[in-house]
């Protein structure tokens, strides 16, 4: 089916083309190549065509269908529509969506001072678990501490009118020991303001699961083991805790599909050894539940590594997600976060934390709030009074995003923090930076695209 040419050019190398021996070859094909000369020619070929008809009678009706034939290699040049659909990413886990914000990037670009596109925020400064990967312990936690029900629902109706686009209660303490989540993201809604959460589902309000199903965006249960043992050692919660909160998730799916309401509801795995051999499981777990999705993340580390996260484990795991991720099927995703949990295969540089931009540009687009209303450009930097923007308990939210105050603190970030070696290991914002950062550093020639 293929003309060849000669095994060894005129210089010795082996050569190999994949001319079809019927294409129609150009008279005059120019310069000798590294090949021959033996070219394609392109017009004749347009004329050519692999289609015959076929007549198809369908009832009474005669009609004719061109047929492919489908002995024949795929070839270019033919022009017959798509040969392959590359799958669209339902969710995006592993990188930003600054693109779809480019009026705040311009807003950015012109000094202007702008909203956040999104907050993630802690409700609360404590926990009914204690994972053992838990970042909010470097982060101070303290029982009982929480962000006050008024000041709360102030703060999502000032979001609203300064044009945050969405909250994820995503933050140091668990969102479900705090009883205003609920009328929070009723009010979110009424706000326009998107709202998701982050929780490890045990201490759900089912009588109000319907609010936050109709509200919320999307649910994420933190879980990372698919057995009973293997949550009770990460979780550090009793084995009975783990069927209580598979039923939870089943009724959550239940009362979705019921209802008809769109929310999300997808579980997340943080990657640590101790739960390597728990991955199978908790992917063919979401499949029976019913869930969207299992994501799989690398475990964030403190500027200490307090955490003790060492990527180079991430390579005896490889095999498994990729088995796991192979379980996705059209209506559930299984994905690892490749672009964090392969840091070991970066240069060493990289790999100890250097970063691909040398300034933090991003906390304005995404800013982060603690449990106890403290308002900070970002969770790694939660108690570092230089950087304490406000506190919602005392002031606005609104007045905070017009005042100097909060410009000063999102500057001195931008002029001030080396993020090479002050910064936790890939935090939140680190997609972000490295999109602002390509923007803020062109290349010569931009306009040759
Ligand atoms: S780069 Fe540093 S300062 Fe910026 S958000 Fe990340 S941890 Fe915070």
């Amino acid at each position: 089916m293929t003309r060849s040419t000669r095994d060894k050019n005129r210089f010795g190398q082996h050569i190999q083309t994949d001319i079809p021996d019927d294409a129609p070859l150009a008279d005059r094909p120019g310069h000798k190549l590294r090949t021959s000369n033996t070219i394609v020619d392109r017009q004749a070929l347009s004329n050519q065509s692999k289609e015959t008809l076929q007549p198809v009678t369908f009832e009474d009706q005669t009609g004719f269908i061109r047929m492919v034939d489908e002995t024949e290699p795929e070839i270019p040049n033919q022009f017959t529509g798509p040969s392959f659909r590359n799958k669209k990413e339902k969710f995006r886990f592993d990188g930003h969506k600054m693109l779809h914000h480019l009026d705040r990037v311009q807003a950015w670009q012109k000094g202007e001072r702008f909203a956040p596109v999104h907050i993630d925020m802690g409700l609360t400064k404590f926990c009914n678990t204690a994972c053992i990967y838990c970042y909010a312990v470097v982060q101070n936690m303290t029982r009982g501490v929480m962000i006050q029900r008024d000041v709360l629902l102030r703060y999502i109706e000032d979001c609203g009118k300064l044009g945050v686009k969405s909250i994820g209660f995503i933050g140091d303490g668990e969102p479900t020991l705090n009883p205003a989540l609920y009328d929070a993201t009723v009010r979110a809604n009424k706000c326009g303001v998107d709202t998701a959460m982050a929780t490890n589902g045990l201490l759900l309000d089912m009588d109000r699961a319907e609010d936050l199903l109709k509200n919320m965006t999307f649910i994420r249960i933190n879980l990372s083991a698919g057995t009973p043992k293997g949550f009770q050692k990460v979780h550090q919660s009793p084995e009975k805790n783990f069927d209580l909160l598979v039923e939870n998730i089943r009724h959550l799916v239940r009362i979705r599909q019921e209802k008809g309401y769109k929310c999300t509801i997808g579980l997340q795995m943080v990657l640590i050894p101790e739960c390597f051999d728990e991955v199978i499981a908790e992917a063919e777990l979401g499949a029976e539940l019913g869930v969207d999705y299992f994501v799989i993340k690398q475990c964030a580390d403190s500027e200490y590594r307090e955490l003790g996260v060492c990527y180079e484990d991430y390579r005896n795991v490889t095999e498994i997600l990729q088995h796991a991720e192979a379980l996705s099927t059209p209506n559930y995703v299984v994905q690892a976060k490749w672009n964090k949990i392969s840091a070991a295969d970066e240069t060493p540089l990289y790999r100890h934390g250097v970063r691909k931009y040398d300034v933090c540009y991003g906390t304005p687009f995404l800013s982060q709030i603690s449990g106890n209303g403290k308002v900070y450009p970002c969770g790694p930097f939660y108690n570092k009074d230089r950087f304490l923007i406000g506190d919602l308990h005392e002031e606005s939210f609104y007045d905070m995003v017009m005042g100097d105050r909060y410009w000063a603190v999102h500057d001195d970030i931008a002029r001030s923090v080396d993020v090479h070696k002050d910064c936790a290991i890939g935090c939140r914002q680190d997609y972000i930076n490295k999109f602002l950062w390509d923007l803020a550093n062109p290349p010569d020639h931009v306009n040759f695209i």
